[in-house]
């Protein structure tokens, strides 16, 4: 066996990491050395200099309850001794189909078909088959796919392609899907009206023009995460799902960010006052844990593709589908909602959040305070490098951040205490209050 040579096994293991790893969403080029995270526990994530930080990103907007949470460790130590996983094709087991009936039991009729994948992207491509093939199923010819501008629905091809309006994918614009976009509506208060308006009306011109033909349209509720945590009023998400639902077409609501609390409500669409046709939820439903997604479809889609025809069938599955540890891990996370009267804390942060919103205001570089339940953000007004270096001095006084271009939000883990918010607050504006504009 040829062994390659490598760093010395004295190397640290950032050193190792440099030399060994390829990061996500990361420029190696010019990023700043990851940090070596060893342990966490509720809101904190310790490095390996046993420094310990705010987990204000909920690593990567997926943690609810806290870091290495024992209930839920427990829950996936006991599952893992008991079965780790199958196949989920012509099999099934306990976890998943108790969890498909509890997540139902929270979900508002007639969402209550549970098709398990493993991702967020993965959860938005099924949605996405589902519709096209719903249509294809029934012989009707619906073949457009209606996105938004801001919105981002995951890394995958489909995916991608639904979330062009996010700006991330450039070098794949060439092979994706064709896909209307349209205008939506988020912005600063004093221009929201007008943007909806105008958004508003664009959509009426699209669907007069095309509304037969339209399979499915998707959009993130309430937030736009990745766009930039852009929010926008639950009254024009409703208006835009009405008009066009109102046309026929499938309406798909991508709450992979915003499920599972984190805009205040269990999820996002019940603050909208619209239950979609499709809901894809994944991110924070293991509580943080494990990957696991599902798309949640309403029975009048699912019996479309009952037929004696095999291929009338979603054929669509991933190797480790409805995961068993990622199962009991979902079960145990909607079990604690109840168990630490979680919605109680919820509705803390979002106060802390609006308080602190307004003091943070008044500093001249952030604009733009916005909050929905436990997402705040803003914009901070600062030259890309002194980003960094506020990035940098946050870390170093124990605040995980990281912003996307100007926007700076704070999604935290629920189990984070009014006074380790508002730590994070003062934190903030001092240093921003001392970063040049
Ligand atoms: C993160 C995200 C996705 C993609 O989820 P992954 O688990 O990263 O594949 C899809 N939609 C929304 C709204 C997201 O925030």
């Amino acid at each position: 066996m040829y062994v390659r040579p490598g760093p010395s096994h004295a190397a640290s293991l950032q050193e190792i990491d440099d030399r060994y790893v390829w990061h996500p969403f990361t420029q190696a080029k010019n990023a700043p050395t990851p940090h070596v995270f060893e342990r966490g526990e509720g809101a904190r994530l310790y490095d390996d200099r046993a420094h310990g930080v705010l987990d204000l990103i909920a690593s990567w907007w997926v943690n609810l309850h806290g870091h290495a949470h024992p209930a839920i460790a427990a829950a996936i130590s006991e599952q893992a001794n008991r079965l780790e996983h199958v196949l989920f094709a012509g099999a099934a087991h306990p976890p998943a189909i108790q969890y498909a009936r509890e997540l139902v039991a929270h979900l508002h009729p007639p969402l209550e078909r549970v098709f398990y994948s493993d991702d967020g992207s993965t959860a938005v491509e099924a949605a996405l088959k589902i519709a096209l093939q719903y249509w294809q199923n029934r012989g009707t010819a619906r073949k457009r796919i209606l996105a938004f501008d801001g919105g981002y629905h995951g890394d995958t091809f489909g995916a991608m392609s639904v979330g062009r309006g996010s700006a991330f994918f450039i070098p794949f614009t060439p092979w994706l899907l064709s896909v209307d976009l349209l205008p939506y509506a988020t912005s600063a208060p004093e221009t929201v009206e007008d943007a909806e308006e105008a958004a508003l009306a664009r959509l009426d011109r699209y669907l007069d023009e095309h509304g037969d033909e339209l399979a499915a349209c998707i959009l993130e509720p309430l937030v736009q995460g990745a766009g930039g945590m852009r929010m926008a009023r639950p009254a024009f998400v409703r208006a835009v799902a009405e008009r066009v639902r109102m046309r026929g077409t499938l309406v798909i609501f991508d709450e992979v960010f915003t499920g599972f609390g984190r805009t205040g409500t269990l999820f996002a669409y019940e603050q909208v006052g619209f239950v979609p046709d499709l809901l894809c939820v994944a991110k924070g439903i293991t509580g943080g844990f494990l990957p696991l997604a599902a798309t949640i479809a309403t029975p009048a889609i699912y019996e479309a593709f009952l037929d004696d025809r095999f291929e009338r069938a979603l054929l669509h599955g991933h190797s480790f589908t409805a995961n068993p540890l990622g199962c009991a891990a979902a079960r145990c996370s909607l079990e604690l909602f109840a168990q630490e009267n979680t919605f109680e804390r919820i509705a803390a942060i979002s106060a802390v959040h609006r308080a602190e919103l307004q003091h943070l205001a008044r500093i001249p570089s952030v604009t733009d305070p916005r909050s929905t339940g436990t997402i705040a953000a803003f914009e901070a007004n600062v030259a890309p490098p002194q980003m960094r270096a506020f990035v940098r001095l946050a870390y170093e006084r124990g605040l995980l951040l990281r912003p996307l271009g100007s926007t700076v939000y704070l999604v935290p883990p629920y189990c984070i205490t009014p006074d380790e918010l508002r730590y994070a607050y003062a934190t903030i504006a001092s240093l921003l209050a001392e970063t040049p504009a």
